[in-house]
């Protein structure tokens, strides 16, 4: 989502806009929700391991609460910009909205390269993010969450810090924390499982039946892979398998015309979900470009890697035969793909619906770490299940009454249900 002149907070008011318009939204709630209504902007001074001191920049913003505290990643990235986290902030708002989950929308970042830092300096950034923001966060105010660069280890030094400034044990201030310390079973298959329980309905509306269903996944990472589990555990097929290969230095797709077998692959995959390509030769897969994954002759595609995939170069290359494009990325469908493909009769399930699995089961981590009592997995997985399927409802019956696609329905949805909020609580 970097290209030279591409600014993500443009894309989201102007997505915001576009939908204030069909939903005749009134002046001051647009005013209202297309800007954060609060922004932090910190700096994070550090001693160094080499004793010198470095002056990082950090931030948080809080685009909206009034479904309640703000929820949403920090991103530790050298080229992070306040743009880019307020356009992610405003994605929040919507997600929690459209997932239902009683939340707002925040994003948070430091300007920082971890590969270049040491563990001890990582931790010192972690505390120091946490001593500048203390104040404006909390069970009540804002639950920070991992992003990109930042994981389990990260977030339980913010929470530490946070708990020596308070004196107390609040464990639900942070989400993404490792199990056995505050985090939850079933974090880890949330996304994957959240894409495929949509993906299950979806099949059920189109009258297909999963056991005569094929796939072509585009990734093979955290959400790639746990949504291939779940759909082959329903009788679906994936045919095609797309990657990053390292050693090629370019995307490459893998294919086998009987399935690709999950449990033989994972073994020659790296922790960034690169397959080995020469072990995969080896195993009998056809390896082919990388962009082939997206013209393979199957019923579902479930793009899982990155943005921009599928654009209006491409999208004609789309097999007549997808009937169902699930989106497990962020952003993976421009949108003018978006518009050729749902001409063309493709059910299309936006991201933020698609993979918010992630976000309701750090909203269950929050629930479990505040009353200090710990769900089984099948139990947070059970209760993920019901949440993503009555967003998927929600979101299909009004595509249906309002004759627009899935994502400008569950936009609808999402604006609606906080502006209505903003109202309850007479802002606006
Ligand atoms: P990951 O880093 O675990 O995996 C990414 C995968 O994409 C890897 O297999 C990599 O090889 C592949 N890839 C990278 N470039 C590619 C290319 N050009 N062509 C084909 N494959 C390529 O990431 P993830 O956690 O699985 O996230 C994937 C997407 O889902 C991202 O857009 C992320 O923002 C989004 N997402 C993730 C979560 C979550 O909980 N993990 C939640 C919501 C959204």
């Amino acid at each position: 989502m970097t290209t030279k002149c591409f600014n993500p907070y443009e894309m989201a008011q102007e997505q915001f806009d576009n939908i204030a318009d069909k939903l005749g939204l009134e002046e001051p709630a647009k005013e209202l929700l297309r800007t954060p209504m609060r922004e932090y902007h910190f700096n994070i001074p550090i001693k160094m391991d080499d004793g010198k001191v470095k002056v990082f920049k950090g931030f948080r913003i809080q685009h909206n609460d009034a479904r309640g505290p703000c929820k949403g990643g920090i991103r530790f990235h050298p080229q992070e910009t306040a743009d880019c986290v307020k356009a992610l902030s405003m994605w929040m708002t919507w997600k929690c909205a459209v997932a239902d989950i009683p939340l707002g929308g925040g994003k948070g970042g430091v300007i920082c390269d971890p590969h270049n830092l040491s563990q001890r300096e990582q931790e010192a950034l972690c505390r120091g993010w946490i001593r500048q923001i203390v104040r404006d966060i909390g069970l009540s105010k804002d639950i920070p969450a991992p992003d990109v660069m930042t994981n389990a280890q990260h977030m339980l030094w913010m929470m530490d810090e946070y708990e020596t400034i308070a004196g107390s044990k609040n464990p639900g201030v942070i989400t993404g924390k490792p199990v056995g310390m505050g985090g939850s079973l079933g974090r880890t298959e949330a996304t994957g499982y959240g894409v495929v329980f949509v993906l299950r309905e979806a099949m059920k509306e189109l009258g297909m039946e999963p056991g005569k269903t094929t796939a072509s996944v585009q990734g093979f990472g955290n959400v790639a892979q746990y949504a291939i589990e779940l759909f082959n555990q329903m009788g679906g097929k994936v045919k095609v398998v797309s990657c990053w290969s390292q050693k090629e230095n370019k995307a490459v797709a893998l294919r086998k015309e009987n399935g690709i077998d999950l449990r033989e692959l994972q073994p020659i995959t790296n922790r960034f979900g690169d397959i080995d390509i020469r072990k995969a030769q080896d195993l009998g897969y056809e390896i082919l470009d990388g962009d082939k994954w997206l013209e393979e002759d199957v019923d579902v595609l479930i793009p899982a890697a990155l943005e921009n995939s599928i654009t209006v170069e491409n999208a004609d290359r789309v097999a007549k035969s997808v009937k169902i494009i699930v989106e497990g990325a962020n952003g993976p469908t421009t949108p003018e793909a978006d518009d050729m493909l749902t001409k063309r009769g493709v059910m299309l399930i936006p991201d933020f619906l698609a993979n918010a699995g992630g976000v309701i089961c750090s909203y269950f981590e929050q629930v479990q770490s505040n009353m200090n009592y710990y769900w089984t997995k099948e139990e947070v997985l059970g209760k993920l299940d019901d949440k993503m399927t009555s967003a998927f409802y929600a979101v299909l019956d009004l595509s249906k009454r309002k004759k627009v696609n899935m994502r400008d329905a569950a936009y609808m949805i999402a604006i609606s249900r906080v502006a209505d909020a903003c109202r309850l609580r007479g802002w606006i």
